[in-house]
């Protein structure tokens, strides 16, 4: 008999869904987010996408080995309870999922971070494979990050080890952050403060990026390469506080291997030979070199890796 799993990305604007059968992904849903309204609001949605594909594939009853959730937030995997939030999906940690799933869909759950997931994913399916000492870091909205250590998937005692690489500070009078935090990785280069950065810019209407509507990496990116003066300064700054971010990761966590992901990495072909260089440069490994490597999954990664860790303890 055929068995199914769902292992879901919730994202901060969109929810990827995804339906393994015989453990491959075979169907992938996407629905828009508000994860700035909760999570309870967007669970209906959620509901719709989940049913949808158990419909299509005609999973019925005792087919369904469980229902897996990759979260933006601070999680505990034992309790499948989420412990903290950053400004997506606050009202996370009242809601019991657990139950939600039990009540509906009668089947396993199993919940864990985002970017831990991706992590799993990477390292079992994707650019990690051949690794045992891996960090990823995924560059989005936010920025989140991972370890493994000699196969081990770091946790930590409060669930928080190796996921806020996001949060480490590379500017100590730097921007505020969502966390709390000064000059945090994200708070200096991440989607979310981009365009405020750019705006502030006191250059910014000299520049063609006054003339964008949406002021993203992808504007940034393609400006620089039409020689925009202001956009170059900025891809630069922000490449070389993400290299900064990841020689932190490397002085933390000694990964043989850093995955990068997220939508950043459209412009891979920059990037990654870009912090390639400054970690070659700047980063203390007497042992080796350390590999910088694009992401092979991309978007999947974390529906990969929570659909795998409901089936493997790790
Ligand atoms: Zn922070």
């Amino acid at each position: 008999m055929d068995t199914f799993s769902i292992g879901i990305d919730l994202g901060g604007t969109r929810i990827k869904s995804g339906l393994l059968k015989n453990n491959i992904l075979v169907e992938k849903k996407i629905i828009d987010a508000e994860s700035d309204k909760g999570l309870q609001s967007n669970l209906h949605k959620l509901e719709m996408a989940i049913e949808d594909l158990l419909k299509k594939y005609e999973v019925r009853n005792g087919m369904l080995n469980g229902i897996a959730l990759a979260f933006p937030g601070i999680v505990n995997p034992v309790s499948k309870k989420i412990i903290s939030t950053n400004k997506k999906y606050d009202d996370g940690p009242q809601l019991n999922l657990e139950e939600w799933v039990s009540q509906r869909w009668n089947t396993a759950f199993y919940i864990e971070n985002d970017a831990r997931m991706a992590a799993v994913g990477e390292w079992v399916f994707g650019a990690g494979r051949g690794s045992n000492d891996i960090v990823a870091v995924t560059i989005g909205t936010g920025i989140g990050s991972s370890a493994i250590i000699e196969g081990r998937l770091l946790r930590g005692k409060h669930f928080q080890a190796g996921c806020l690489g996001g949060h480490f500070t590379v500017q100590y009078n730097g921007n505020e952050c969502t966390c709390g935090n000064i000059g945090c990785v994200e708070a200096q280069a991440s989607t979310w403060n981009i365009s405020k950065m750019i705006k502030a810019d006191p250059d910014f209407l000299k520049s063609s990026l006054a003339n964008e509507t949406n002021l993203d990496f992808h504007a940034v990116f393609k400006a620089s390469q039409k020689k925009d003066v202001l956009a170059t300064r900025i891809k630069y700054e922000c490449l070389n506080i993400w290299s900064s971010g990841v020689i932190n990761l490397i002085h933390a966590y000694d990964p043989e291997v850093v995955v990068l992901g997220g939508g950043i990495l459209n412009s891979k072909e920059e990037i990654i030979p870009y912090i390639q260089q400054r970690v070659d440069q700047y980063a203390w490994c007497p042992w080796g070199k350390v590999q910088i490597k694009a992401s092979e999954l991309m978007e999947d990664a974390a529906i990969l890796g929570v659909a795998y860790c409901l089936l493997h303890s790790l």
